[in-house]
């Protein structure tokens, strides 16, 4: 596969905006920096960032095993998938596919990107991408498609020979979306990166790393993919807060692994209590740290969960997921306030 032939021509034909901090690439040390405009009086903050985000890249080669060069970071994974489409879909004229239920911001960015949006429905018995029915919606425009494993909101993982037949035979880039790999028992495409020159992962740290609040996306695709991203993202699309924090939360080794462990352990104890109530009635298999489950009636029992406090997700208007709510899996204590409340509207 041509990646070239992929991307857009004007992205092709961009000259990117150098930052001061691009240009001067040398050890930076004990120099003079007259050079961004900034103020000189050091309060932690009052230097640019770091465009490319070098300590933190170099922390999730490390952790993840890929080279610094096959990474690229974003303002949130939304901040990514949006480069994705800037740099290969042309408006008006390109598509992407999306496989409901699913993400709703694939959808949402085709739209602010004026980019057709394709959807080929999971199964409905079991969520599972319809490998047949997905290639033939394709066509010469058809530009990404957009596999999000574990699915969010249903909770479970693609079949890998399913990824595996899309991979050879999608035309365009594969956006395969691990925001939950680390809950899941199946492995991150991560180490399939070589093989196939049309792979894109996205990743993130909001979801197992606990660090939602200072929207970090990872981007891992061949260096050619990354070429194009690098071009057209703003130049200190990470800003330096979120560098440090990012630093320092992933620098506590084991930090992420013990939370993830006792997320997991939740998850069980959440899908048996669950079970006991007696207004659900299916409760969905969880490679993911939330449950989707069906209830009688989603947006009653919604709402009464709101009124006693409780926020979780009503889905009722995805495909395949009427009367669906998805429940994020919280602490201990919060799982069994949840549970007691459950309990408590079914009594009533
Ligand atoms: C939560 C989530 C993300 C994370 O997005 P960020 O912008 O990195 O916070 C990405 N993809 C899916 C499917 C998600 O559910």
């Amino acid at each position: 596969m041509n990646i070239q032939n992929l991307i857009r021509p004007v992205i092709k034909a961009l000259k990117p905006y150098s930052s001061a901090r691009d240009e001067f690439q040398g050890n930076s040390d004990a120099m003079v920096f007259l050079d961004a405009n900034e103020n000189p009086y050091n309060n932690g903050v009052n230097r640019y960032p770091d465009p490319q985000q070098k300590n933190v890249k170099a922390l999730l080669s490390k952790i993840k095993g890929i080279p610094v060069k096959q990474i690229l970071l974003g303002n949130g994974s939304d901040e990514v998938l949006d480069l994705i489409f800037r740099a290969f879909c042309e408006p008006n004229q390109d598509n992407v596919i999306s496989l409901p239920p699913t993400y709703g911001m694939y959808e949402v960015l085709a739209n602010l990107n004026a980019v057709e949006i394709r959807k080929v429905n999971l199964s409905e018995d079991d969520f599972q991408p319809k490998v047949d029915t997905i290639l033939a919606a394709t066509d010469a425009h058809s530009k990404v498609l957009f596999l999000c494993s574990p699915n969010n909101p249903t909770g479970n993982s693609f079949s890998n020979g399913s990824v595996l037949k899309l991979l050879k035979g999608f035309k365009g880039l594969v956006v395969i979306d691990e925001a939950y790999i680390d809950f899941s028992t199946e492995k991150s495409w991560l180490t399939r990166l070589e093989e196939f020159p049309n792979l894109v992962i996205t990743q993130t740290l909001s979801k197992a790393y606990g660090m939602a609040g200072i929207r970090l996306g990872i981007c891992y695709a061949s260096e050619e993919i990354l070429k194009v991203l690098n071009t057209i993202k703003p130049p200190y699309n990470v800003n330096e807060l979120s560098q440090k924090k990012a630093i320092e939360l992933l620098n506590d080794k084991d930090l992420a692994s013990v939370q993830i462990k006792s997320i997991l352990e939740e998850r069980t104890r959440l899908i048996s209590d669950l079970a006991t109530i007696s207004f659900v009635s299916k409760i969905y298999p969880s490679d993911a740290n939330f449950i989707l489950a069906k209830v009688d009636d989603a947006t009653k029992r919604y709402n009464q969960l709101v009124e006693r406090g409780v926020v979780v997700r009503n889905r009722t208007t995805q495909f395949g997921c009427e009367n669906c709510l998805r429940f994020t899996v919280g602490t201990k204590e919060e799982n069994e306030e949840l549970i007691k409340n459950l309990l408590l509207i079914s009594k009533s």
